[in-house]
């Protein structure tokens, strides 16, 4: 091999590519990662101000735990050495919503469904009976080990070594979460609850929601429960990182990769900004799908079944975020460190509608200045809205935007204004700009009712030599999500390689 030839190149470092390239040196490949920006990690980054340490996006962990199989994030770490301390979040969400429905989601499983059903005692048993189905599902994903779906050997073994899991999966992945909630639940207020339970991490209402996805979140947060990583959420890509370098793995910064080079109808390699051109025997995309097929490739090598997944599936929107640095004396003790806040269940998906708040210096007060915490709030918002505008009027649009955000936040917060410190403002363009995300996009949501996960792709597509990798495959979004499809692509590669 010569210096420019790899085994597997990974455009991206996202925690989908870093898990997809750390699962592979593991086993002895030679792996590239080119990765455009300054620093890994994508949406799961952090920036630095005045003190601060920001997380770009996530906050809410899953993935930390200690035991069974759904623990990713601990097992992805382990695989290349590599240990990560983590600091216990005993409640995942503090939800304000509409009709003065205050609940917190303890880890306590029990202590849960006794305050939600302190809220709807008429439907006590339809609680116990909706919730304990979602453990029925993740009991079965927590009792194999979850690797490639698409790697037919494993899929033998694990059947011949746990049928019942395997067949219970079957069951529920063409499920959807509203669905199975409308067996044992009427209340509409706590149907429109379960709604907010599956948009604050998929983005759509329970009826578009797959039972898979709900069944891992829904219980896993009482199990292993929600882990904020000490030193911040961008730590997970720097150890990653640590990891793949121990394993000879390489990373190039500020890498952009502008093409995918193709032999026949082969993917061979990649060519990046600099004109610089690195070959491989598989490439893996960590860009969403949108960008792989519509940028990185010429417009005829784009596969019919990209096509017709998109006729399925849409862009979710972006966020408009706000890092904020806040006195200490604003959050009177007993604040939690993650919120939802809705007035009006009609805008729950509306732009500027649902509120999501986290505050990771509860946890770990490092990240601030002493005396101060982090307030990161985003909330739903499209490009559309921030196009064609003169750098005043985006700038404008910006403040007030950010400022209507901030009022609402002052009624479960009183005295944020006056104790505001610092204010940093992202829009979409900012999230398309930074993450190289098309429209800034949270990633793809089905564009109507589609049964459970069955419509999301896997690792390989239709192009030979080519995978993707990350929130645009099965099972979607959020940190332990693209552990998930990270380990099944380094695994169905390793496969494919003989390694
Ligand atoms: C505001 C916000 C809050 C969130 N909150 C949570 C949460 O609390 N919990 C949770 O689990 N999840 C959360 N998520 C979702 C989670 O962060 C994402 O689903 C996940 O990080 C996506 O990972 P990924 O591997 O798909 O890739 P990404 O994070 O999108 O990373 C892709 C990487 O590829 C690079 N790249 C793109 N194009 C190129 C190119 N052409 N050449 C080279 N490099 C390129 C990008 O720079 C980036 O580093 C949140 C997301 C956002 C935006």
């Amino acid at each position: 091999m010569t210096t420019n030839e790899y085994d597997v190149i990974v455009i991206g470092s996202g925690i989908g590519g870093l898990v997809t390239a750390t699962q592979l040196v593991a086993k002895g490949a030679k792996v590239l990662v080119l990765e455009s920006y300054i620093i890994p990690g994508g949406s799961a980054g952090y920036f630095e101000r005045e003190g601060y340490r920001f997380d770009v996006g996530a906050s809410m962990i899953f993935g930390f735990g200690q035991k069974g199989t759904t623990n990713l994030l601990t097992r992805a770490l382990e695989a290349v050495n590599v240990e990560l301390e983590t600091i216990p979040d005993l409640v995942q969400i503090h939800y304000h919503l509409p009709y003065d429905l205050e609940v917190k989601v303890h880890r306590d499983y029990e202590k849960f469904l006794q305050e939600l059903s302190s809220h709807f005692p008429h439907e006590r048993e339809g609680i116990r009976k909706f919730y304990d189905e979602c453990w029925r599902v993740f009991n079965c994903l927590n009792s194999i080990p979850l690797l490639s779906l698409e790697e037919p050997r494993y899929l033998t073994r694990v059947f011949c070594q746990n049928p019942g899991a395997c067949l219970g999966l079957v069951k529920y992945l063409p499920l959807n979460t509203g669905d199975v909630a409308r067996q044992y639940i009427r209340d509409p207020q706590l149907l429109k609850f379960i709604d907010m339970e599956c948009y604050c991490w998929s983005v759509v209402p329970a009826q578009r929601t797959p039972m898979i996805n709900a069944g891992m979140v829904f219980s896993d947060r009482h199990y292993g429960g929600i882990n904020y990583p000490k030193g911040g959420v961008g730590q997970i890509a720097q150890k990653l990182v640590q990891g793949l370098e121990n394993y000879d793995g390489e990373i190039k910064y500020q890498a952009r990769v502008t093409n995918i080079l193709t032999k026949g109808k082969k993917a061979i390699g990649v060519r990046i900004a600099t004109g610089e051109e690195f070959y491989a025997k598989r490439i893996v995309s960590n860009c969403t799908r949108w960008d792989t097929f519509s940028s990185l490739l010429p417009p005829e090598m784009i596969p019919p079944q990209e096509k017709r997944w998109q006729q399925r599936y849409q862009k979710s929107p972006s966020f408009l975020s706000l890092h904020l640095g806040v006195k200490a004396e604003v959050l009177p003790p007993g604040t939690e460190c993650h919120h939802i806040l809705l007035e009006d269940w009609d805008k729950m998906e509306a732009s500027c509608g649902t509120v999501f708040v986290s505050i990771p210096t509860l946890l770990d007060p490092d990240l601030a200045p002493t005396g101060y915490h982090i307030i990161h709030s985003f909330t739903p918002s499209w490009i559309d809205e921030w196009q064609n505008l003169s750098p005043k009027a985006y700038e404008q649009k910006k403040e007030a935007t950010a400022n209507a955000v901030i009022d609402r936040l002052e009624k479960i917060f009183p005295g944020l204004i006056a104790g505001l410190d610092y204010q940093e403002v992202g829009t979409p363009r900012t999230h398309r700009r930074f993450l190289r995300r098309q429209d800034g996009t949270y990633g793809p949501i089905p564009r109507g009712k589609t049964y459970g996960l069955l419509g999301m792709p896997f690792n390989k597509t239709a192009i030979p030599g080519l995978y993707c990798v990350g929130d645009s495959t099965f099972p979607g979004q959020g940190l332990n999500a693209v552990a998930f499809s990270g380990m099944s692509c380094g695994h169905r590669i390793a496969v494919d390689l003989n390694l």
